[in-house]
């Protein structure tokens, strides 16, 4: 059985070389190849002596996601969505007599362009457990856990195919399907290849992890000496209100989730970003913002204010001038505050509307 190579770190590649008796600097040139690079085929790695490239064709893969459909939006942005490669079980029991159908895993990606840089926004699990009550990912329920190189290929895919147009700067966000700290292992092997200067090359102030607010995996990345940017998903000011949204609130309510943000070591140049879904009538008062200032007093920490976008759930979008009365509250106390509007609203993009939706276009 050829040996999947995608999502294999450098030390992954030079042991998976040495295996088959080649010098291990080798396992080096196939990771530059592979991530810095992009080159899927190994007939393309010019680097590596015809003879490897041949046993390679033949003892090795590197299974890329099909791309089912992109839905462009009328704002540029793109919604991929991806057929995941079968895993080797699924292989087997295909084999078998399984229909080919009833194994496909699906996961959405979403492209950004825009002046100067693209935004990419990756899923970390097919689906979701987290159960997050204004998100239609929830109602997926969860699928399974992504492998590293299911994630790493959401980044490397978009980028080849957009490569005659590419700006300078590349930002991932791993905000998509999942809840990253869920699946920890493989998404922090996944970003230690984005992240490296000698893989995908990406600067950790443009790579953003976003949580519901896992406590226990935000103070295990807090020990990485490689990581992205955090942000936490907060979307209410009170704990009986975060119950009612997001019943994860419950495991770990604001006080744990606010100690756990105060105790993240932030680099000089990092902020802590906490989001914050505005759901009209919910969550958008004044008391909420003011209290949102309150929870937020001895963090180094941004918000991002995001208005909700439409789905078929039981929430309204809030009004503009909701809006901007919140933005200002926080702002006149000195909270460094944005307001995101979604991009790729109209064609089932933006935030919390990933559920795999297809529609015409
Ligand atoms: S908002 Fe994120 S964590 Fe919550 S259900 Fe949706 S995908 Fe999961």
């Amino acid at each position: 059985m050829p040996a999947e190579l995608l999502g294999k770190d450098r030390e992954e590649l030079r042991t998976f070389c040495k295996g088959l008796g080649e010098p291990a600097f080798r396992g080096a040139q196939l990771y530059h190849a592979v991530y810095a690079e992009r080159k899927f085929d190994f007939a393309r790695m010019t680097n590596l002596p015809a003879a490897l490239r041949e046993r390679l064709a033949t003892e090795a893969r590197i299974s890329l996601p099909e791309i089912r459909r992109r839905f462009k939006s009328q704002d540029g942005s793109a919604r991929y969505l991806l057929d995941l490669p079968p895993d080797e079980e699924r292989r087997t029991r295909n084999l078998l007599g399984e229909h080919p159908a009833a194994q496909r895993t699906s996961i959405e990606a979403v492209f950004m362009p825009s002046e100067g840089r693209q935004t990419i926004c990756i899923s970390t699990q097919a689906g979701c457990a987290v159960d997050c009550h204004f998100c239609l990912t929830a109602q997926l329920g969860l699928i399974r856990n992504l492998t590293p190189g299911e994630i790493l290929a959401q980044v490397l895919l978009p980028l080849e195919e957009h490569k005659s147009d590419l700006a300078p700067q590349t930002n991932v966000v791993l905000m998509g399907q999942g809840e990253p700290l869920l699946n920890f292992d493989a998404v922090m092997t996944a970003v230690r290849i984005l992240l490296d200067p000698d893989g995908v090359a990406l600067s950790p102030k443009h790579v953003t992890l976003s949580t519901s607010g896992i406590v226990p995996g935000i103070e295990r990345l807090a020990k990485e000496p490689v990581r992205p940017k955090l942000a936490i998903s907060l979307n209410a000011s009170q704990d009986e209100q975060r119950d009612a949204l997001m019943p994860i609130n419950r495991k770990y309510p604001l006080a744990m989730l606010l100690e756990a943000g105060r105790k993240y070591p932030l680099r000089p140049w990092e902020w802590l970003t906490f989001e914050y879904v505005l759901l009209g009538g919910v969550n958008d008062s004044p008391e909420d913002a003011r209290r949102v200032v309150r929870l937020l007093a001895h963090l180094k920490a941004k918000v991002n204010l995001i208005p909700w976008n439409p789905g078929e759930l039981p929430y309204d979008e809030p009004s503009a001038d909701r809006v901007e009365e919140f933005r200002r509250i926080l702002a006149e106390k000195g909270v460094p505050v944005f307001v995101r509007y979604s991009r790729g609203r109209d064609v089932m993009a933006a935030c919390g509307q990933l559920a795999l939706v297809e529609i015409q276009g």
